[in-house]
């Protein structure tokens, strides 16, 4: 797979209106969006870091894969998304011929309207990864 930047750094958050101030105020960054992703029971807002996005993630429910990993693990780093010019079901194929476990076996949409799919923490040294495309 070929792998052109850091697309976007997914951060875990009880709430992101306690959460931006931290961000705009103090970092100086500016969120230029904030959307709901229904299917993944989260809320989330971007920030802009040069070519790079922080991406924070406020479960919307406590069933929320948000919500069971601020509970175990509290708030912080969740996932690194990397963004894929090969495209992400070429990436998956490549993954998992060298053994990978996948948490998607195809491409779905997420936030933003990108192609996503996320390797298993268990097959990338305890980091959930995200491959995604425009
Ligand atoms: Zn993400």
């Amino acid at each position: 797979m070929k792998i052109s930047h850091i697309e976007h750094l997914g951060i875990a958050v009880k709430s992101i209106e306690e959460a931006l101030p931290y961000y705009e105020n103090v970092l100086g960054l500016k969120c230029y969006n904030i959307e709901e992703v229904v299917d993944q029971k989260v809320k989330t807002a971007f920030l802009k870091v040069g070519q790079t996005k922080i991406e924070l993630l406020e479960p919307t429910c406590e069933e929320s894969t948000i919500a069971k990993f601020i509970e175990k693990r509290g708030e912080g780093v969740h996932h690194v998304a990397f963004a894929i010019e090969d495209g992400v079901a070429n990436a998956l194929a490549e993954a998992e011929a060298a053994g990978i476990r996948l948490i998607d076996k195809a491409p779905r949409k997420g936030a933003e309207s990108l192609n996503i799919a996320f390797l298993h923490p268990k097959s990338t040294i305890g980091v959930l990864t995200e491959l995604c495309e425009h």
